[in-house]
């Protein structure tokens, strides 16, 4: 499928499984699935287990289960009853594979494209040495952007490391000057890739394809136009933009939405167990009541009566979410349980 090749809507889906769904989690797929199919689009689900470390299999298939407990459907994506005890997913759609383990041929390509591009380095630098040359605790988003040490490195210095037998991870020297998106909550954004941390890995030494580029690679190709996530995400978005550009596909539009919070202004993790959806779903708790609050939450159930998500729709707008992040008290917590039958 090329991108932007209709006026259809495609919005995504995109979860790690890394863990299992909490409330936080069901909150940013529910606006993204309303963002996409208020406007008659479609919904594209994609495993993100780029990681092999991180990612597990009873993960996704518990993923898939809760979310079509919740009430959310997609077009295109794997199947969830065909998964499950170590079986691959069968897939729908005609831009599979929609399980980035299986992807690997297309970031393959993606960095081939970007080194005849002239724009790919090996950086050998470890984390002790980005500590030192940054003079901060870490590189990350926030911090001191990538020197461009390894950029600088002649052939023969980089042939050198590597006889050595030095681990080069692969980064994206970008294109300079503003990535500017218009954020459809936040307004306009223009951030510079070195206020993201500058030159960005695309590859791990350990060989492993980074987020960034699977990401890019794979909205690219599946030709995702709209993109509802998590504010968290935002600073990832310039760099996947350079990617998308550098690519040659065209960019989607991006709506990064307020975070879920513990009463305590903790992000909602997988260490709020309790919020897990199969936590509550195990204390008794209804879907409907979950999608109730969060549309609640999201300005479009006055009422806060329970809903399936598809009762929401005719009233969903981004326009109606609250522009921070929200805490979950204990009267919102207790109004999921307190219709929950005693276990
Ligand atoms: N897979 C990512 C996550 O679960 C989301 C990536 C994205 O929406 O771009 O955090």
């Amino acid at each position: 499928m090329s991108a932007g090749s209709s006026s259809l809507v495609r919005g995504r889906l995109a979860p790690s499984p890394t863990g299992f769904l909490h409330l936080g989690n069901a909150w940013a797929f529910l606006l993204a699935w309303w963002a996409a199919r208020s406007a008659g689009g479609q919904v594209v689900l994609r495993l993100e287990d780029i990681d092999p470390q991180r990612s597990r299999p009873e993960y996704a298939a518990a993923i898939l289960e809760d979310l079509r407990w919740l009430g959310l459907d997609w077009d295109e994506g794997p199947l969830p009853e065909t998964g499950g005890e170590g079986a691959q997913f069968a897939e729908r759609g005609p831009c599979g594979p929609y399980v980035q383990s299986r992807c690997t041929a297309f970031y393959t390509e993606a960095l081939r494209r970007l080194e005849a591009l002239g724009c790919l380095y090996p950086c050998f630098c470890t984390r002790k040495e980005l500590r030192a040359l940054a003079g901060a605790p870490h590189i990350d988003d926030a911090g001191a952007p990538y020197p461009g040490t390894c950029r600088r490195l002649t052939p023969a210095e980089r042939a050198a490391r590597q006889r050595a037998g030095h681990r080069a991870c692969l980064r994206v020297h970008g294109p300079d000057g503003v990535m500017a998106f218009d954020d459809q909550l936040r307004g306009p954004q223009r951030l510079r890739l070195e206020d993201c941390g500058g030159d960005f890995a695309v590859q791990r030494s350990d060989g492993v394809v980074a987020y960034q580029l699977a990401v890019a690679v794979d909205d690219g190709r599946m030709g995702i136009n709209q993109v509802v996530r998590g504010r968290d995400i935002l600073p990832s978005t310039p760099r996947q933009i350079a990617l998308l550009r550098l690519l040659g596909y065209t960019i989607p539009t991006y709506a990064h939405v307020p975070l879920l919070c513990d009463a305590d202004g903790e992000r909602l993790a997988k260490r709020h167990a309790s919020l897990a959806l199969r936590s509550l779903r195990a204390e008794g708790v209804a879907p409907e009541r979950i999608v109730g609050l969060l549309a609640w939450l999201a300005g479009v159930n006055p009422s806060r009566r329970p809903l399936r998500p598809v009762e929401a729709l005719r009233h969903f707008h981004l326009d109606a979410l609250p522009g921070d992040d929200i805490r979950l008290d204990a009267a919102m917590l207790d109004s999921l349980r307190r219709a929950a039958p005693n276990p």
